[in-house]
């Protein structure tokens, strides 16, 4: 048998540092069982990372996604939730710029478009980029939007943007520091930044716990939770701190429940057996409609200083 462990998908770093607050206390936990994937966990800010994050050649090629296998994407999500948010983040957006002239919103990541659609319904001049080509073609397709194909690399829109946006997109990253400085450069001064980002909830303590306890055999929710899909789970703290290293004013940061996926599709991505998945989807819908359910997003507003 080969001595060498193989299973890791890159090098673990031996002395990581946190990637929100820079300190270097870090625990690391057990590595699952399953995907070979560990856990650094800040005792400072309390924000959790993936320790082996994919290289960015499998992340770029896990995104180049076509139009086919993204409107099929787009078919599990749960549009009344979705719409819901984005039209409440538009609202209290608008509500602080200074609307007398044409405001300019770029979404970072913006998928088939659905948010900006909704952006220029409320009078912004929509904006945005996404790396899979699929979506691009979509948006062009359901909404009439061009968007770049690409990360903020390609794009040159220094100072343009009274808004930037970002649904989800910065726990996929592996550098977050550097998109966080791409958006600031791209807003104007007093420019405001909205982003959504999964959040260190109670259900990831006691996903963890339990891979703990179980030495990574027991890893349903960790493994669900932090993997190539989502590299960092924040914390408030994390999430200011990172936030002020990259030079924005924090607005506010708000613990929120919000399953984008149908319940019944996130059950079966956790592995729960089909007999039991409508009975527990309804409860937890009921749940989640009452914002009951674990917070599991942070919202986040922060602005470029003027
Ligand atoms: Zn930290």
């Amino acid at each position: 048998m080969d001595s060498r462990d193989t299973r890791l998908p890159s090098p673990v770093e031996a002395n990581p540092r946190c990637p929100s607050c820079l300190s270097t206390d870090i625990r690391v936990h057990a590595a699952s069982r399953k995907t070979g994937r560990i856990i650094n966990e800040c005792r400072v800010c309390g924000s959790h990372n993936l320790a082996n994050p994919p290289t960015s050649e499998d992340l770029n090629e896990s995104l180049d996604i076509d139009r086919d296998e993204f409107a099929a994407w787009t078919e599990r999500t749960r549009t009344h939730v979705i719409e819901r948010s984005h039209t409440a983040t538009l609202q209290r957006l608008a509500g602080m710029l200074d609307s007398s002239s044409d405001l300019s919103l770029f979404d970072i990541g913006a998928g088939a478009g659905n948010f900006l659609s909704l952006a220029r319904d409320a009078g912004f001049q929509p904006a945005g980029n996404d790396v899979s080509p699929g979506a691009v073609v979509l948006a062009k397709e359901r909404y009439d939007i061009d968007m770049h194909l690409g990360d903020l690399s390609v794009i040159d829109d220094a100072g343009k943007h009274d808004a930037v946006t970002m649904w989800c997109v910065l726990a996929h990253v592996t550098d977050g520091d550097q998109l966080l400085s791409g958006a600031l450069e791209i807003l104007k001064p007093g420019g405001v930044l909205f982003l959504q980002t999964p959040r260190w909830s109670a259900m990831d303590t006691i996903g963890m716990r339990l891979s703990d306890l179980t030495r990574g055999r027991a890893t349903r929710i960790t493994d669900r939770r932090i993997a190539e899909h989502h590299m960092t789970l924040h914390s408030t703290a994390s999430m200011r701190r990172k936030l002020e290293r990259a030079g924005f004013e924090i607005v506010a940061i708000e613990p929120r429940a919000r399953y984008s996926l149908t319940t019944s599709d996130y059950l079966e991505s956790l592995g729960v057996p089909a007999a039991l998945r409508n009975r527990l989807s309804r409860m937890i819908d009921t749940f989640v409609e009452r914002d009951w359910f674990f917070r599991n997003v942070l919202d986040v507003y922060a602005r470029k200083p003027s």
